[in-house]
């Protein structure tokens, strides 16, 4: 397969065109903008949410049919004459796949913006089109969330980046105590990662579970820095709960699944006076029906959250950088971008924690 043709300005990406169809297609090589930037993907990463918006053909932040793919790292190639200064070609980079608005006068920004909520930014900016050898930067992405990479740090590495400063606006926004448990439910990358994160933040201040229904993944937890790890299959109730803990349910619950039965699961675990929080991304109308009883009477408190914001994807980088995290453990399976169809299935089936693809391979 002939990936890129110089002479035509083409390549070959893949294109989202509805639900379950995703085609690789020669398309033109993105154009830029006089403050954009373009870039080589070495290397971009598939995720569940990947497979989401791949089945249900749509999601908030991409367009049909549109490029598709938004984890990756890669080397900048071109600059628009007017682009940042700090941007040359031949530099290693890490890149968000969104940036909030980000004005330099407070004033001009939106509500969200206003109030320190940068996820919520009612002008946010998503960039897709990670699963192509070249891929483009915009303006307000390379100002405010792109990061040059040491020569050590592998791209492969890096392409994570953007899953991993997810997890750390979820644990720099829930606030935990020492001698707090801490469950996570699900123990794919996401659940590990937040394991991961939790366990270098926290250190051992904190008591740290894991709940998943495979058990190959429960022993993977563990190495990632769980106390102790149960397989939920057949229900974990409080009485299992007590029987395996000592206690009765946990301080904070942390759903990294994305389905009502992992959320039902999480929300049943909740000690009194603790907290639930939705992470994982359900499609649009799921319901969970919640016993208003004990949401009151027990304080439960639920705190949803939601993508990342500037000051998480620089943490992630640079956690990633300094070797904090053990993303490299994540990536299971490495495939030519040829294969995407094979990478979503895998995902689907669980055979993989994270596939790497490769444009140029
Ligand atoms: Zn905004």
């Amino acid at each position: 397969m002939i990936h890129v043709d110089t002479l035509n300005r083409t390549m070959v990406a893949a294109v989202l065109h509805g639900p379950g169809d995703v085609r690789l297609e020669e398309v033109p090589i993105p154009q830029i903008g006089p403050r954009d930037l373009l870039a080589t993907v070495e290397a971009a990463s598939i995720d569940f949410t990947d497979r989401k918006v791949y089945l249900r053909g749509s999601h908030p932040m991409i367009h049909i049919p549109g490029l598709f793919g938004h984890e990756w790292a890669g080397v900048v190639v071109a600059r628009g004459e007017q682009a940042n200064g700090r941007w040359q070609p031949g530099m290693r980079v890490a890149a968000a796949n969104s940036a909030p608005c980000a004005d330099p006068d407070p004033a001009a920004r939106c509500r969200a913006c206003r109030r320190d909520r940068q996820g919520m930014c009612e002008r946010l900016l998503y960039n897709n089109g990670a699963f192509a050898p070249y891929i483009r930067i915009p303006e307000r992405i390379a100002e405010v969330n792109v990061y040059e990479l040491p020569a050590e740090v592998p791209f492969e590495e890096a392409a994570l980046a953007e899953p991993l400063a997810c997890v750390m606006h979820a644990v720099r926004r829930v606030p935990i105590s020492d001698e707090d448990r801490v469950v996570v439910v699900g123990a794919g990358p996401i659940g590990l990662m937040f394991i991961a994160v939790l366990r270098h933040r926290y250190g051992r201040s904190i008591r740290l579970f894991s709940v998943d229904h495979h058990n190959d993944r429960l022993d993977l937890a563990k190495s990632f820095g769980a106390d102790a790890a149960y397989n939920s299959t057949e229900g974990l109730g409080k009485a299992r709960a007590r029987a395996a803990w000592g206690v009765e349910g946990a301080d904070v619950v942390i759903e990294a699944v994305g389905s009502v039965q992992a959320h039902q699961e999480a929300l049943d675990l909740v000690d009194r006076g603790g907290m639930l929080v939705p992470f994982g991304g359900v499609a649009t109308g799921t319901v969970l029906p919640l016993d208003l009883h004990r949401l009151h009477y027990e304080e439960i408190r639920i705190v949803p959250i939601y993508h990342h914001t500037p000051v998480d994807f620089a943490g992630a980088v640079q956690a990633i950088i300094r070797r904090e995290i053990p993303v490299g453990r994540l990536i299971t399976a490495r495939l030519p971008l040829k294969e995407l169809p094979r990478a979503l299935e895998m995902v689907q089936a669980r055979t993989t924690l994270r596939t790497i693809l490769c444009p140029w391979s």
